[in-house]
């Protein structure tokens, strides 16, 4: 008969310390991925036993964040679930009662030396060039003495580390690991406060949590066999481990935001599409297939495999998110899109530079401006220098008051017959209008680029323009009108 395999379990655990950022946007989104692909669950674990300022807004920042992206947790903080509580702050007692249990087993002892004394002693053993290692001062103490201390001066609690043994386990990137005891020291587990080190507490959460996969930063490789030996220490499975190649910038160097390299939060302002942040996710040291950069969420969990992770750092590349999101944006739902550059208008323009009427049939135009803009825009936010001048009063720049000068151009000729024929026009649909005006540009003997040159100045202050006839159409009679007119009058009185 065949065998039941265990269900997988990941988690993803953030300590709250600001707000959601690349390296750790994809370290969740690979343990999504994995979860999705094997029909797991996927964990949300909250670390924050260590930490004591804004906890909560990094939290609701760090949640909102991961909503936002479509990486909600299965189960775990904000989703509920039997092995909680999720978060670490709301479970002392069982890091309180596991250390206990070590130190009832002999496997972990007490440490009464004072932070100012093992301070210096790991200064004089940096001096000496060694790595520091616990000099097990309080394991020698005579039992007597230990009662008596134990009485008197707060303690932590060291785990006991056998001597020389090799804590060996297979990483899923990095390969066939072995640390011996030797490299390493009695770390604590629980300190003097009663709080426990991070490799406590992250261990044993995962045990009882019952975490098949830990998938995380490369950065913690190094505290992989600490936290393996403290579960094997205390009789529980030990989890399979992957630690994701780090991320640096284009240089080289530790990503920073001159890379390019903000929050989550922050591209979402920019108006950067969640699944273009997700695509450009799993590029991040994974890649799809050799000649295809873009692909769907459906198609990245079909295909996810933590063997196929690089071990060479990823390099990140803003540029690239970019025109991921630019690709994203051209082949995004019509209406979706313009509700976001809808949001994305409302927010931004100056309240103060709007016109009268802007509210009156926004909805109606954003969704006729869109199909117009959409080509040349890598970010929603980009897209307000393209959207702005239908609701906002034109502010012509010294350049375009001067612009026709010197050319060969009679721009208040053109302005004053264009002013005259659509007078006329009650009709004001885009086709109609580019009939009307070509004509009106041959009977002016005008190339079709000069004639619409003097509009797009009048109409929208420069010369490049979304289409033309469009951008009429939609601007409307008055509006058109009295652009015309105004424009006329600024470059007819500058002298
Ligand atoms: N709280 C740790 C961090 O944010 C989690 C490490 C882990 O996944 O074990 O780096
Ligand atoms: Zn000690």
């Amino acid at each position: 008969m065949e065998e039941k395999r265990p269900v997988k379990r990941v988690r993803f655990a953030p300590s709250p310390t600001g707000y959601l950022h690349i390296g750790s946007a994809r370290t969740a989104y690979f343990n999504w991925l994995f979860a999705k692909k094997a029909s797991g669950s996927f964990i949300l674990r909250i670390e924050d036993t260590d930490i004591a300022r804004h906890i909560e807004e990094s939290i609701n920042s760090l949640t909102d964040s991961l909503k936002w992206l479509g990486l909600d947790p299965d189960e775990g903080y904000g989703a509920g679930g039997g092995l909680g509580p999720y978060r670490q702050s709301q479970r002392r007692d069982i890091y309180t009662h596991y250390a206990h249990r070590l130190l009832a087993d002999k496997k972990a002892y007490r440490c009464f030396c004072t932070p100012q004394k093992l301070a210096q002693e790991r200064q004089k053993s940096e001096k000496g060039e060694k790595t520091y290692k616990y000099d097990r001062h309080c394991l020698k103490l005579e039992d007597q003495e230990k009662r008596r201390l134990s009485k008197e001066v707060p303690y932590a609690i060291r785990i006991r580390l056998p001597d020389d043994y090799d804590i060996r386990f297979f990483d899923g990137v990095y390969g066939k690991i072995s640390v011996n005891t030797k490299q390493l020291d009695d770390f604590i587990i629980l300190r003097s406060n009663g709080l426990p080190t991070y490799n406590f507490s992250a261990a044993l959460d995962d045990a009882l949590m019952e975490i098949t996969d830990v998938i995380r930063g490369e950065d913690h490789l190094s505290n992989t066999p600490k936290q393996i030996i403290i579960l094997e220490l205390l009789d529980f499975p030990i989890p399979a481990f992957t630690h994701l190649p780090m991320i640096l910038g284009q240089d080289g160097q530790k990503l920073s935001k001159r890379h390019g390299s903000v929050s989550i939060e922050e591209y979402r302002k920019q108006g950067i599409l969640p699944e273009a942040i997700l695509n450009y996710l799993a590029l991040l040291g994974w890649a799809y297939s050799e000649d295809q950069d873009v692909f769907s969420i459906r198609e990245a969990v079909d295909r996810f495999c933590l063997s196929d992770i690089n071990k060479k750092p990823a390099r990140f590349d803003y540029q690239k998110l970019l025109w991921l999101n630019g690709a994203y944006i051209r082949k995004m739902d019509q209406k979706r899109l313009a509700e976001m550059v809808s949001t994305q208008v409302r927010e931004t323009l100056d309240k103060e530079n709007l016109l009268k009427d802007w509210d009156r049939d926004f909805d109606q135009k954003i969704i006729r401006i869109v199909p117009l803009v959409r080509e040349r825009i890598k970010t929603v936010s980009e897209v307000i220098n393209w959207v702005a001048p239908f609701f906002s009063k034109l502010d012509y720049s010294s350049q375009a008051i001067t612009f026709f000068d010197k050319k060969k151009i009679d721009a208040p000729k053109v302005l004053k017959k264009t002013i005259e024929i659509l007078e006329e026009k009650e009709d004001f649909q885009s086709q109609n209008i580019e009939n009307t005006l070509r004509k009106t540009a041959e009977d002016m003997g005008l190339s079709l680029r000069n004639y619409t040159l003097v509009l797009r100045m009048a109409l929208w202050g420069s010369k490049v323009s979304p289409p033309l006839f469009d951008t009429i159409s939609i601007l409307g009679k008055d509006l058109t009108l009295s652009r015309l007119k105004d424009y006329l009058k600024r470059i007819g009185s500058k002298a």
